[in-house]
C-alpha cells in the first residue's frame, strides 16, 4: 500500500490521480489533499478519500470547509505553510505535485526535504529552481519521477541504456489549437480559442502555455535539470497527433520513443507505480487507424515564447524563474481580457531584457526572482494598456 499527498488534487490532474487512486483501492490510500479555489471539488474529494490532512490556499476557505465538513472534517491547514505541511504528513510515502504555476515549489521542496518520493507534474517547480530542486532530490536520496507526458516518455525510453550513449532528447510538441495559424490570425485570438487544446484536456494555465508553445519551452527547462543534458542536446519536433510523447536519440543512431494516445492517466499512472505498470481502462492506440505520423521543426517567429525559453536557459541562474513568472502574469492577464494573445511573449521579452541574472544560490533567490518578475509583468502590461 502506498500512501499519497496530492498536492492541487482539485484540478486536472490532481482529478485524474484520484480516478487512478479509486480504480486500485488495493494499492493506493490518500493521506493529505490540497486545492485552491474549489473548495466544493475539495469537499466531494474529503468525503470519499477520507484524508488525514486537508490544506487550501486561505484561512477563511479552511474555515468554510471545515463548517461545510462538520464532524466528518479531518484537520484543514492554509496556506504555503499547511500545503508544506501536507507534503511531509509523517504517513505518506509520495508526493504528487499538481498545484499549477511556481506556487508549487515550497511545498514540492517540502516533500523532498522529508524524504518523500515525488510524482512531479508541476514543472514551473523545476523551471524556477531546477538546481536547487535536483540537488535536494540527490542529497535526501529520493525519486522523483516525470508525470508531464514527455519527459514520462524520455525516462521511458532511457531505460535500459547508458546515459553516457545519449546523443540528444528530442520533445514532441502537438503545435496546439494555431499551428496553422498566420501571424495576422493570431493578432485576434480570444482566451476561449486559446483553451480549446485539439489533442489534450487539461487546466487553464497549462492550455495557454499549450497555445503560445511556451509550454514546450517550460519542458525544455525541465528536460535539462531533469535528464541533466545542455539545452543544445534538447530540441523540440512538432507532432500535431500526440502520439509519440518524445524520443531519445542515441549515439549509434538509434531513436526511441515512447508512443500512446493522449491520456495523462498513462504517464501519471507510471509515476505512481514505478517500475510496474497498471492496468489501466483505456482504449488501445490503434497506429493503423491513425494512419500517418508527422514531424515538423517548430516555427519560432510565430511562437516567440519557445526561444525566450531556451534564451532564459542560455542566461541561467534567476533567468527562468523571471520567465516563468512573467508568464504566468501575461497568461493570468490574457484570460481576463487585459493583453492580446501575441503580446504574452511580448511582456516575457521585456521582464527578461530587464532582468539581471543572479546565481540561483538558495530557494529564496528562486522566490526573489519569482517576485521581480511578476512585478516587472504588471509594470510591462501597465505600459501596455496606458
Ligand atoms: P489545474 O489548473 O487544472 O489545477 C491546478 C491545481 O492547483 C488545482 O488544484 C488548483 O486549485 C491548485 N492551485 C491553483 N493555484 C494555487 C495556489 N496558489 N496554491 C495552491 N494551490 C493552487 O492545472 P493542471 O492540473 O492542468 O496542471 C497542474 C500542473 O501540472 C501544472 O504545473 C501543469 O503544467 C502540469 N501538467 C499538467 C498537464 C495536464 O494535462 N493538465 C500535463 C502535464 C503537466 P483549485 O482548482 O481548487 O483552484
Amino acid at each position: 500500500m502506498k500512501n499519497l499527498c496530492i498536492l492541487g488534487s482539485t484540478g486536472s490532474i490532481g482529478v485524474s490521480t484520484l480516478d487512478i487512486v479509486a480504480a486500485h483501492p488495493e494499492r493506493y490510500r490518500v493521506v493529505a489533499l490540497t486545492g485552491g479555489n474549489n473548495l466544493e471539488r475539495l469537499r466531494e474529494q474529503t468525503l470519499r478519500f477520507s484524508p488525514k490532512v486537508v490544506a487550501v490556499v486561505s484561512e477563511q476557505d479552511a474555515l468554510r470547509l471545515k463548517e461545510s465538513l462538520g464532524a466528518q472534517a479531518p484537520e484543514i491547514l492554509a496556506g504555503v505553510e499547511g500545503m508544506a505541511a501536507c507534503a511531509s504528513h509523517s504517513e505518506a510515502d509520495m508526493v504528487v505535485s499538481a498545484i499549477v504555476g511556481a506556487a508549487g515549489l515550497v511545498p514540492t521542496m517540502a516533500a523532498i526535504e522529508a524524504g518523500k518520493d515525488v510524482a512531479l507534474a508541476n514543472k514551473e517547480t523545476l523551471v524556477a529552481a531546477g538546481p536547487l530542486v535536483m540537488e535536494a532530490v540527490r542529497r535526501r536520496g529520493v525519486n522523483l519521477f516525470p508525470v508531464d507526458s514527455e519527459h514520462s516518455a524520455i525516462f521511458q525510453s532511457l531505460t535500459g541504456h547508458r546515459r553516457a550513449d545519449v546523443q540528444r532528447l528530442i520533445l514532441t510538441a502537438s503545435g496546439g489549437p494555431f499551428r496553422d495559424s498566420s501571424l495576422e490570425e493570431l493578432r485576434g485570438v480570444t482566451p476561449a480559442q486559446a483553451l480549446a487544446h485539439p489533442n489534450w484536456d487539461m487546466g487553464r494555465k497549462i492550455s495557454i502555455d499549450s497555445a503560445t508553445m511556451m509550454n514546450k519551452g517550460l519542458e525544455v527547462i525541465e528536460a535539462r535539470w531533469l535528464f541533466d543534458l545542455p539545452a543544445d542536446r534538447i530540441g523540440v519536433h512538432i507532432h500535431p497527433q500526440s502520439i509519440v510523447h518524445s524520443m531519445v536519440e542515441y549515439v549509434d543512431g538509434s531513436v526511441i520513443a515512447q508512443m500512446g494516445i493522449p491520456d495523462m492517466k498513462t504517464p501519471i499512472a507510471y509515476a505512481l507505480s514505478y517500475p510496474e505498470r497498471l492496468s489501466l481502462p483505456l482504449p488501445p492506440l490503434d497506429l493503423c487507424a491513425v494512419g500517418t505520423l508527422t514531424f515538423d521543426q517548430p516555427d519560432t517567429e510565430r511562437f516567440a515564447c519557445l526561444s525566450l525559453a531556451y534564451q532564459a536557459l542560455e542566461s541561467g541562474g534567476t533567468a527562468p524563474a523571471v520567465v516563468n513568472a512573467a508568464n504566468e502574469v501575461a497568461v493570468e492577464a490574457f484570460l481576463e481580457g487585459r493583453v492580446a494573445f501575441l503580446q504574452i511573449p511580448e511582456v516575457i521579452r521585456a521582464a527578461l531584457d530587464r532582468h539581471r541574472s543572479e546565481p540561483l544560490d538558495s530557494i529564496e533567490a528562486a522566490q526573489r526572482a519569482d517576485r521581480w518578475g511578476r512585478a516587472e509583468a504588471r509594470r510591462i502590461i501597465q505600459t501596455f494598456i496606458a
